[in-house]
Protein backbone atom coordinates (compact mmCIF):
# COMPACT_ATOMS: atom_id res chain seq x y z
CA UNK A 1 0.00 0.00 0.00
CA UNK A 2 0.95 3.18 -0.73
CA UNK A 3 2.09 5.53 2.25
CA UNK A 4 1.71 9.00 3.17
CA UNK A 5 3.26 10.00 6.24
CA UNK A 6 1.62 13.45 7.33
CA UNK A 7 3.03 13.58 11.06
CA UNK A 8 6.38 14.98 10.09
CA UNK A 9 5.96 17.60 13.80
CA UNK A 10 6.19 14.11 15.43
CA UNK A 11 9.59 13.49 13.73
CA UNK A 12 10.38 13.84 10.34
CA UNK A 13 12.35 11.05 8.16
CA UNK A 14 16.10 11.05 8.44
CA UNK A 15 17.60 12.81 4.73
CA UNK A 16 19.90 10.72 3.06
CA UNK A 17 23.03 13.15 3.85
CA UNK A 18 22.26 12.65 7.94
CA UNK A 19 22.18 8.85 7.61
CA UNK A 20 25.43 8.69 5.60
CA UNK A 21 26.90 11.65 8.09
CA UNK A 22 25.64 9.17 11.16
CA UNK A 23 26.79 5.88 9.57
CA UNK A 24 30.62 7.63 8.69
CA UNK A 25 30.49 8.54 12.63
CA UNK A 26 30.10 5.47 13.68
CA UNK A 27 31.79 3.22 11.45
CA UNK A 28 34.79 5.37 10.59
CA UNK A 29 35.17 8.44 12.57
CA UNK A 30 34.87 6.77 15.75
CA UNK A 31 37.12 8.60 18.12
CA UNK A 32 36.27 10.57 21.17
CA UNK A 33 36.65 14.50 20.15
CA UNK A 34 38.45 13.99 24.07
CA UNK A 35 41.21 11.62 23.06
CA UNK A 36 44.64 13.67 22.09
CA UNK A 37 45.28 11.22 18.97
CA UNK A 38 44.49 11.46 15.62
CA UNK A 39 41.42 9.80 16.23
CA UNK A 40 40.56 12.24 18.89
CA UNK A 41 41.58 15.23 16.86
CA UNK A 42 39.70 14.16 14.21
CA UNK A 43 36.36 13.45 16.10
CA UNK A 44 36.60 17.03 17.64
CA UNK A 45 37.14 18.38 14.43
CA UNK A 46 33.61 16.69 13.34
CA UNK A 47 31.71 18.41 16.22
CA UNK A 48 32.78 21.52 15.62
CA UNK A 49 32.12 21.31 12.40
CA UNK A 50 28.35 20.76 13.09
CA UNK A 51 28.43 23.58 16.23
CA UNK A 52 29.70 25.91 13.37
CA UNK A 53 26.82 24.73 10.62
CA UNK A 54 24.26 25.28 13.52
CA UNK A 55 25.38 28.61 14.68
CA UNK A 56 25.57 29.48 10.94
CA UNK A 57 22.11 28.78 10.67
CA UNK A 58 21.02 29.99 14.38
CA UNK A 59 23.18 33.37 13.63
CA UNK A 60 25.02 32.99 16.65
CA UNK A 61 28.38 31.94 18.24
CA UNK A 62 29.30 28.53 17.94
CA UNK A 63 30.53 28.74 21.64
CA UNK A 64 26.89 29.65 22.55
CA UNK A 65 25.59 26.11 21.62
CA UNK A 66 25.38 23.48 24.07
CA UNK A 67 24.43 19.70 22.44
CA UNK A 68 21.75 17.99 24.31
CA UNK A 69 19.90 14.44 24.07
CA UNK A 70 17.03 16.46 22.71
CA UNK A 71 14.78 19.50 22.65
CA UNK A 72 13.22 17.58 25.94
CA UNK A 73 16.01 17.92 27.79
CA UNK A 74 17.49 21.91 26.32
CA UNK A 75 14.22 22.67 27.42
CA UNK A 76 14.46 21.54 31.11
CA UNK A 77 18.12 22.45 31.16
CA UNK A 78 17.16 26.11 30.30
CA UNK A 79 13.55 25.89 32.66
CA UNK A 80 15.47 24.33 35.92
CA UNK A 81 19.37 25.38 35.06
CA UNK A 82 17.99 28.80 34.89
CA UNK A 83 15.41 29.47 37.59
CA UNK A 84 18.09 27.76 40.01
CA UNK A 85 20.34 30.42 38.70
CA UNK A 86 18.47 33.03 39.25
CA UNK A 87 16.41 32.14 42.51
CA UNK A 88 18.09 34.78 44.48
CA UNK A 89 16.71 37.54 42.34
CA UNK A 90 12.61 36.64 42.49
CA UNK A 91 10.80 33.81 42.75
CA UNK A 92 8.37 34.29 39.54
CA UNK A 93 8.71 32.07 36.46
CA UNK A 94 6.32 32.73 33.49
CA UNK A 95 5.44 30.65 30.76
CA UNK A 96 3.12 29.50 28.03
CA UNK A 97 0.00 27.48 28.76
CA UNK A 98 0.21 26.01 25.40
CA UNK A 99 3.81 25.12 25.59
CA UNK A 100 5.44 21.87 24.57
CA UNK A 101 4.78 18.84 27.67
CA UNK A 102 8.45 19.43 28.42
CA UNK A 103 8.38 22.89 29.60
CA UNK A 104 4.94 21.99 31.40
CA UNK A 105 6.22 19.26 33.15
CA UNK A 106 9.63 20.92 34.11
CA UNK A 107 7.44 23.72 35.06
CA UNK A 108 5.65 22.45 37.26
CA UNK A 109 8.70 20.68 39.03
CA UNK A 110 9.54 24.33 39.80
CA UNK A 111 6.37 25.17 41.31
CA UNK A 112 6.59 21.98 43.77
CA UNK A 113 10.20 23.40 44.45
CA UNK A 114 8.10 26.68 45.69
CA UNK A 115 8.90 28.63 42.43
CA UNK A 116 5.50 30.78 41.51
CA UNK A 117 4.77 29.82 37.96
CA UNK A 118 2.00 31.71 36.26
CA UNK A 119 0.74 30.05 32.51
CA UNK A 120 -0.38 32.50 30.08
CA UNK A 121 -3.61 31.05 27.86
CA UNK A 122 -4.70 31.60 24.45
CA UNK A 123 -7.37 33.24 22.24
CA UNK A 124 -9.50 30.32 20.07
CA UNK A 125 -6.93 29.76 17.89
CA UNK A 126 -4.00 28.79 20.36
CA UNK A 127 -2.45 32.44 20.05
CA UNK A 128 -0.88 34.15 22.83
CA UNK A 129 -2.05 37.50 23.19
CA UNK A 130 1.29 39.76 23.15
CA UNK A 131 -0.27 42.71 25.75
CA UNK A 132 -1.49 39.74 28.43
CA UNK A 133 2.09 37.86 28.34
CA UNK A 134 4.09 41.02 29.18
CA UNK A 135 1.57 42.06 31.65
CA UNK A 136 2.40 38.73 33.83
CA UNK A 137 5.61 39.82 33.84
CA UNK A 138 6.81 41.59 37.23
CA UNK A 139 10.51 42.72 38.73
CA UNK A 140 10.59 39.41 40.46
CA UNK A 141 10.81 37.44 37.09
CA UNK A 142 13.60 35.25 36.73
CA UNK A 143 12.46 33.09 33.74
CA UNK A 144 10.22 32.99 31.07
CA UNK A 145 9.22 30.72 28.56
CA UNK A 146 7.67 30.19 24.67
CA UNK A 147 7.25 28.29 21.77
CA UNK A 148 7.93 30.39 18.83
CA UNK A 149 5.56 27.61 16.75
CA UNK A 150 3.19 25.76 18.46
CA UNK A 151 3.74 22.29 18.09
CA UNK A 152 -0.39 21.08 17.95
CA UNK A 153 -1.82 24.19 15.96
CA UNK A 154 0.87 25.83 14.31
CA UNK A 155 0.26 29.05 16.04
CA UNK A 156 3.46 31.55 15.68
CA UNK A 157 3.98 33.23 19.11
CA UNK A 158 4.78 36.89 19.49
CA UNK A 159 7.89 35.66 21.58
CA UNK A 160 9.94 39.15 21.20
CA UNK A 161 7.30 40.30 23.66
CA UNK A 162 9.00 38.38 26.38
CA UNK A 163 12.45 40.32 25.33
CA UNK A 164 10.39 44.15 25.68
CA UNK A 165 8.49 43.37 28.71
CA UNK A 166 11.63 41.98 30.58
CA UNK A 167 13.09 45.16 29.63
CA UNK A 168 10.34 47.55 30.49
CA UNK A 169 10.04 46.52 34.17
CA UNK A 170 13.95 45.84 34.48
CA UNK A 171 13.13 42.16 35.50
CA UNK A 172 16.15 39.88 36.57
CA UNK A 173 14.71 37.21 33.52
CA UNK A 174 16.33 34.66 31.32
CA UNK A 175 14.31 34.14 28.43
CA UNK A 176 13.76 31.40 26.80
CA UNK A 177 12.13 30.50 22.93
CA UNK A 178 11.14 26.72 22.54
CA UNK A 179 11.89 26.91 18.47
CA UNK A 180 11.95 23.45 17.69
CA UNK A 181 8.88 23.38 15.22
CA UNK A 182 9.98 26.71 13.88
CA UNK A 183 13.79 25.99 13.00
CA UNK A 184 14.16 25.21 9.14
CA UNK A 185 10.52 26.38 8.62
CA UNK A 186 11.03 30.23 9.26
CA UNK A 187 13.42 32.41 10.78
CA UNK A 188 14.83 31.54 13.70
CA UNK A 189 17.59 34.29 15.19
CA UNK A 190 17.69 34.50 19.05
CA UNK A 191 19.44 37.51 18.86
CA UNK A 192 16.65 39.05 16.93
CA UNK A 193 14.33 37.72 19.07
CA UNK A 194 15.80 38.58 22.38
CA UNK A 195 16.18 35.61 23.65
CA UNK A 196 19.05 34.21 26.64
CA UNK A 197 17.88 30.86 25.91
CA UNK A 198 16.49 28.58 22.82
CA UNK A 199 15.69 24.93 21.84
CA UNK A 200 16.13 22.69 18.66
CA UNK A 201 15.48 19.59 18.05
CA UNK A 202 17.65 17.37 15.02
CA UNK A 203 14.50 15.24 14.27
CA UNK A 204 12.13 17.45 13.32
CA UNK A 205 14.53 18.90 10.72
CA UNK A 206 15.04 15.53 8.90
CA UNK A 207 17.99 14.83 11.23
CA UNK A 208 18.42 12.04 14.14
CA UNK A 209 16.50 11.26 17.10
CA UNK A 210 18.14 11.78 20.50
CA UNK A 211 19.68 15.14 19.49
CA UNK A 212 19.20 18.68 20.00
CA UNK A 213 21.25 22.15 21.23
CA UNK A 214 20.46 24.56 23.27
CA UNK A 215 21.68 27.95 22.32
CA UNK A 216 22.93 29.50 25.54
CA UNK A 217 23.67 33.56 25.20
CA UNK A 218 27.00 34.34 25.42
CA UNK A 219 28.18 35.35 29.43
CA UNK A 220 24.19 33.71 30.70
CA UNK A 221 24.85 31.27 33.16
CA UNK A 222 23.03 28.29 34.06
CA UNK A 223 23.13 25.69 36.50
CA UNK A 224 24.01 22.73 35.28
CA UNK A 225 21.10 19.43 35.47
CA UNK A 226 24.64 16.99 34.69
CA UNK A 227 28.18 16.48 36.58
CA UNK A 228 30.90 14.86 35.45
CA UNK A 229 33.67 15.88 32.16
CA UNK A 230 34.88 19.19 31.10
CA UNK A 231 32.23 18.52 27.58
CA UNK A 232 30.20 21.10 26.33
CA UNK A 233 31.95 24.16 29.03
CA UNK A 234 30.95 21.90 31.70
CA UNK A 235 27.43 22.46 31.48
CA UNK A 236 26.55 19.52 29.35
CA UNK A 237 28.90 17.04 30.35
CA UNK A 238 29.33 12.85 28.83
CA UNK A 239 31.45 12.01 25.99
CA UNK A 240 29.34 13.78 22.98
CA UNK A 241 27.07 11.51 21.00
CA UNK A 242 29.23 12.39 17.91
CA UNK A 243 27.48 10.43 15.24
CA UNK A 244 24.07 12.15 16.17
CA UNK A 245 25.67 15.69 16.51
CA UNK A 246 27.42 15.16 13.11
CA UNK A 247 24.06 13.66 11.90
CA UNK A 248 22.28 16.66 13.00
CA UNK A 249 25.15 19.62 11.01
CA UNK A 250 24.39 17.20 7.89
CA UNK A 251 20.28 17.72 8.31
CA UNK A 252 20.91 21.79 8.94
CA UNK A 253 23.40 21.96 5.92
CA UNK A 254 20.76 19.86 3.56
CA UNK A 255 17.49 22.25 4.80
CA UNK A 256 15.64 24.23 2.26
CA UNK A 257 15.62 27.61 1.57
CA UNK A 258 13.19 28.91 3.99
CA UNK A 259 11.27 30.30 1.30
CA UNK A 260 11.27 27.07 -0.92
CA UNK A 261 9.65 25.06 2.02
CA UNK A 262 7.25 27.78 3.10
CA UNK A 263 5.81 27.77 -0.71
CA UNK A 264 5.61 23.72 -0.91
CA UNK A 265 3.73 23.72 2.66
CA UNK A 266 1.77 26.41 2.18
CA UNK A 267 0.62 24.37 -1.44
CA UNK A 268 -0.12 21.65 0.11
CA UNK A 269 -2.37 23.06 2.91
CA UNK A 270 -3.92 24.80 0.67
CA UNK A 271 -5.01 21.58 -1.11
CA UNK A 272 -6.24 20.17 2.27
CA UNK A 273 -8.28 23.14 3.00
CA UNK A 274 -10.36 23.30 -0.11
CA UNK A 275 -10.91 19.55 0.39
CA UNK A 276 -11.48 19.46 4.18
CA UNK A 277 -13.67 22.80 2.96
CA UNK A 278 -16.03 19.85 1.03
CA UNK A 279 -16.23 17.51 3.58
CA UNK A 280 -19.63 18.43 6.30
CA UNK A 281 -19.00 19.22 10.05
CA UNK A 282 -15.17 19.81 9.58
CA UNK A 283 -14.09 22.86 11.71
CA UNK A 284 -10.12 24.15 11.95
CA UNK A 285 -8.33 24.92 15.02
CA UNK A 286 -5.37 25.95 13.38
CA UNK A 287 -4.82 29.65 13.09
CA UNK A 288 -5.13 31.21 9.50
CA UNK A 289 -2.00 32.86 10.11
CA UNK A 290 0.04 30.19 11.63
CA UNK A 291 2.71 27.96 9.96
CA UNK A 292 1.66 26.50 6.92
CA UNK A 293 3.37 23.40 8.02
CA UNK A 294 0.76 22.75 10.39
CA UNK A 295 -2.67 22.17 10.35
CA UNK A 296 -5.14 21.08 13.16
CA UNK A 297 -8.61 20.11 12.72
CA UNK A 298 -11.52 18.04 14.47
CA UNK A 299 -14.12 16.01 12.50
CA UNK A 300 -17.02 16.00 15.62
CA UNK A 301 -18.74 13.00 15.99
CA UNK A 302 -15.75 10.85 15.56
CA UNK A 303 -12.95 10.14 17.93
CA UNK A 304 -9.55 10.97 17.26
CA UNK A 305 -8.07 7.67 17.74
CA UNK A 306 -10.75 5.51 15.91
CA UNK A 307 -10.18 8.37 12.76
CA UNK A 308 -6.40 8.16 13.41
CA UNK A 309 -6.49 3.82 13.24
CA UNK A 310 -8.88 4.06 10.21
CA UNK A 311 -6.37 6.29 8.34
CA UNK A 312 -3.49 4.29 9.27
CA UNK A 313 -5.21 1.30 7.68
CA UNK A 314 -5.11 3.49 4.55
CA UNK A 315 -1.44 3.98 4.83
CA UNK A 316 -1.99 7.81 6.23
CA UNK A 317 -0.45 8.64 9.01
CA UNK A 318 -1.27 11.42 11.18
CA UNK A 319 -1.51 12.79 14.47
CA UNK A 320 -4.44 13.58 17.20
CA UNK A 321 -3.33 16.37 19.08
CA UNK A 322 0.95 15.75 20.08
CA UNK A 323 2.21 12.71 19.84
CA UNK A 324 3.79 13.35 23.37
CA UNK A 325 0.06 13.65 24.74
CA UNK A 326 -0.99 9.96 24.00
CA UNK A 327 -4.02 9.01 25.45
CA UNK A 328 -4.18 12.49 27.80
CA UNK A 329 -6.68 15.20 26.74
CA UNK A 330 -4.50 17.78 24.57
CA UNK A 331 -3.99 20.67 27.04
CA UNK A 332 -3.30 23.05 24.39
CA UNK A 333 -6.56 22.32 22.88
CA UNK A 334 -8.24 22.49 26.39
CA UNK A 335 -6.39 26.12 26.56
CA UNK A 336 -7.79 26.71 23.64
CA UNK A 337 -11.49 26.15 25.44
CA UNK A 338 -12.68 24.42 22.53
CA UNK A 339 -15.84 22.14 23.79
CA UNK A 340 -14.89 18.33 24.32
CA UNK A 341 -16.65 16.99 21.20
CA UNK A 342 -13.78 19.11 19.39
CA UNK A 343 -11.09 18.37 21.47
CA UNK A 344 -11.71 14.74 21.42
CA UNK A 345 -12.09 14.08 17.31
CA UNK A 346 -8.90 16.57 16.74
CA UNK A 347 -6.63 15.70 14.08
CA UNK A 348 -2.88 17.24 13.68
CA UNK A 349 -1.73 16.91 9.97
CA UNK A 350 2.35 18.43 9.67
CA UNK A 351 3.52 18.45 6.36
CA UNK A 352 7.39 17.79 5.62
CA UNK A 353 9.32 18.88 2.83
CA UNK A 354 8.82 15.09 1.36
CA UNK A 355 5.09 15.03 0.94
CA UNK A 356 3.35 15.59 -2.59
CA UNK A 357 -0.12 16.46 -3.44
CA UNK A 358 -0.73 12.64 -3.46
CA UNK A 359 -0.24 12.36 0.17
CA UNK A 360 -2.98 15.04 0.67
CA UNK A 361 -5.33 13.64 -1.52
CA UNK A 362 -4.83 9.86 -0.30
CA UNK A 363 -5.54 11.64 3.32
CA UNK A 364 -8.41 13.42 1.53
CA UNK A 365 -10.12 10.35 0.58
CA UNK A 366 -9.12 8.47 3.39
CA UNK A 367 -10.96 11.07 5.53
CA UNK A 368 -14.11 10.95 3.43
CA UNK A 369 -14.29 7.29 3.49
CA UNK A 370 -13.93 7.67 7.58
CA UNK A 371 -16.52 10.18 7.70
CA UNK A 372 -18.64 7.72 5.69
CA UNK A 373 -18.11 4.56 7.36
CA UNK A 374 -17.32 5.56 11.11
CA UNK A 375 -20.57 7.97 11.15
CA UNK A 376 -22.88 5.69 9.77
CA UNK A 377 -21.75 2.66 12.26
CA UNK A 378 -21.52 5.54 14.97
CA UNK A 379 -25.42 6.20 14.21
CA UNK A 380 -26.69 2.47 14.25
N1 LIG B 1 9.33 21.27 22.01
C1 LIG B 1 8.46 21.16 21.01
C2 LIG B 1 7.66 22.36 20.59
C3 LIG B 1 8.29 19.93 20.37
O1 LIG B 1 7.42 19.82 19.38
C4 LIG B 1 9.06 18.81 20.80
C5 LIG B 1 8.90 17.45 20.15
N2 LIG B 1 7.58 16.97 20.09
C6 LIG B 1 9.95 18.98 21.86
C7 LIG B 1 10.07 20.23 22.45
C8 LIG B 1 10.78 17.84 22.40
O2 LIG B 1 11.78 17.52 21.50
P1 LIG B 1 12.59 16.15 21.59
O3 LIG B 1 11.73 15.13 20.92
O4 LIG B 1 13.85 16.42 20.84
O5 LIG B 1 12.84 15.85 23.03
Amino acid sequence: MREAYLDNSATTPVCRQAADKVMEMMLENYGNPSSLHTKGIEAQRELDRARSVLAGALKCRADELTFTSGATEANNLALLGGAYARRRRGNRVVISAVAHSSVMAAAAQLEKEGFEVVRIGTDAYGRIDPAEFAAAITPKTILTSMELVNNETGAIQPVSCMARAVKKVNAPALIHVDAVQAFGKIVVSPQKLGAHLLSVSAHKIRGPKGVGALYVQHGTHLLPRLYGGEQERKLRPGTEALPLIAGFGAAVQALLALSEGTAHATALRTLLLEKLGTMAGITINSPDDGLPYILNFSVPGIRSETMLHHLAQHGVYVSSGSACARGHKSHVLEAMKLDNDRIDSAIRVSFGHQNTEEDVLQLANALQTGLDTLTRRRER
